[in-house]
């Protein structure tokens, strides 16, 4: 029996930030939140976002994270340009589109190995700080053989 999802996250959730060591990111989350506004929809990308974007498709964008995990060589945003929430909402030709982009990154920046990290849905269940879909791609120093994990918060 599906249960009736009674927590409702919006479009940033100051929850899931606590994991984060940077204080200023939880900072930054809850001052998106008073403003009550999706941080990643085109309009508002650039006001909390000033990363160029290094790619763009019809679907997607690509941009650095400005608050990487710890431990990364590499950690880009890959955001879906419609505000959209949910896995069903991804279009075939955006699935396209999004490996190409990622093919064409790492390709770009000789990343010999990385992760994709997609939450969808509703923030309270994922891990996620924006609902605004989107996925992460994060790459390690390869180089370091003593380098740390990379942790991020999934659940
Ligand atoms: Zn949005």
């Amino acid at each position: 029996m599906i249960k009736e999802e009674k927590i409702v996250a919006g479009f940033v959730n100051t929850e899931n930030t606590a994991h984060r060591p940077d204080g200023i990111y939880g900072e930054v989350i809850a001052q998106i939140k008073k403003e009550g506004i999706c941080p990643f929809c085109p309009g508002n990308l650039m006001k909390h976002h000033t990363n160029p974007i290094l790619a763009e498709g019809s679907c997607w964008i690509l941009t650095k994270n400005a608050f990487p995990y710890e431990n990364v060589k590499h950690h880009i945003l890959i955001i879906h340009k419609n505000h959209i929430e949910r896995i069903e909402e991804v279009s075939p030709e955006a699935w396209i589109e999004l490996k190409s982009l990622i093919e064409t990154f790492s390709k770009e920046n000789n990343i010999p190995g990385g992760t994709i990290v997609m939450r969808f849905g509703n923030t309270a269940y994922t891990g996620a700080t924006v609902s605004h879909l989107h996925a992460n791609f994060v790459s390690p120093n390869g180089e370091d053989e003593n380098r740390e994990p990379i942790i991020a918060r999934i659940g």
